[in-house]
């Protein structure tokens, strides 16, 4: 197969892995970077550019995605969808999952446990906001923050009250959220591939600190997880439309909550914690699905 990985740094980590995975089965792959794409929009022969050359016989596309550039990354998977070429996460369902909000609405609407989470353009109804999520201590985040940026714990109504207010001063889109305490600084990334959860690790957060992102110097273990976990997480991913992702639970006295899902999981935490071969399980789902006839929701289908 030719696979195209899009993905703006060739040396991550994650890009690397897939890389050499795809290769040592032999394929024939190419890091792209998306920004670099250009694009003829034509109903009759859709196409994609790249440093001067069109693409083609493109077999599958693994999109990497980075929450920075999510717009314009999600118009050339749309791009290639258009094209008819594989796309192992479509455009549709990374756009939706790039958007808190609209993640949290799609999985209430179809059961999936989530921290209780409110909503608020104004800061008029402020008090009443805190109140709907059961009070302080709660935590405030943006909407589109990614690793831990821009999630903040406020312990009591005050801090609430101002923290929320400051940032609808600054126009920024916020959610408030239940503090699930009894999860300790810790959560669960499961990682899903097709419909199956092929890896899990816990994060724990450094000292003190109540966000596990690695990035903000949280440490990973394996860690077993529940039947109710592993469903809950391959749910949450159908549910969204993605083939692969990291699905982030917290552990509450309601059961798992899922807190997050990511189109574009890293590998390298997860790949060192648990010891496997992670990209390698990408490339054989995407070497199966090539063989397998489109399903009616795939490529031209859904915007
Ligand atoms: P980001 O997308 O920026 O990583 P998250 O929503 O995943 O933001 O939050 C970052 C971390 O903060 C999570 O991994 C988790 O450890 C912690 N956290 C987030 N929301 C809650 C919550 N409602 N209750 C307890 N801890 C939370």
């Amino acid at each position: 197969m030719n696979i195209v990985i899009l993905s703006r740094k060739a040396e991550l980590y994650s890009t690397q892995a897939l890389f050499k995975a795809a290769e040592e089965r032999g394929h024939n792959v190419s890091v792209i970077d998306p920004l670099r794409c250009y694009m003829n929009i034509t109903s009759n022969r859709p196409s994609i550019s790249y440093r001067g050359e069109k693409l083609s016989d493109i077999d599958a596309v693994i999109p990497r995605i980075g929450a920075s550039i999510t717009f314009y990354g999600a118009a050339v998977v749309r791009q290639f969808e258009m094209m008819d070429v594989y796309c192992i996460n479509e455009s549709v369902a990374i756009s939706r999952s790039r958007d808190k909000l609209r993640s949290l609405q799609l999985l209430a609407s179809k059961g999936i446990g989530l921290p209780v989470t409110g909503f608020s353009h104004s800061t008029k109804y402020t008090e009443d906001l805190i109140e709907m999520v059961g009070g302080t201590p709660l935590v405030v985040k943006l909407l589109e923050g990614t690793q831990g940026i821009g999630v903040v714990l406020c312990e009591n109504n005050n801090a609430a009250s101002s923290v929320i207010e400051a940032f609808r001063g600054l126009n920024t889109n916020i959610l408030v959220q239940e503090f699930i305490k009894e999860a300790k600084g810790e959560d669960i990334r499961c990682l899903v591939v097709g419909d199956k959860v092929v890896a899990s690790m816990m994060r724990k957060g450094k000292e003190g600190e109540f966000r596990s992102n690695l990035h903000r110097g949280g440490t990973a273990k394996v860690i077993k997880i529940t039947p109710e976990e592993r469903s809950t997480a391959v749910r949450a991913c159908k549910i969204m439309g993605l083939h692969m992702a990291g699905v982030d639970i917290l552990r509450s006295n309601h059961g798992p909550v899922v807190m997050e899902i990511n189109s574009s999981p890293g590998l390298e935490g997860i790949e060192k914690s648990t010891g496997k071969d992670i990209a390698g399980m990408i490339i054989e789902f995407i070497e199966k699905k090539r063989k397998t006839p489109k399903s009616p929701d795939q490529g031209r289908g859904v915007r």
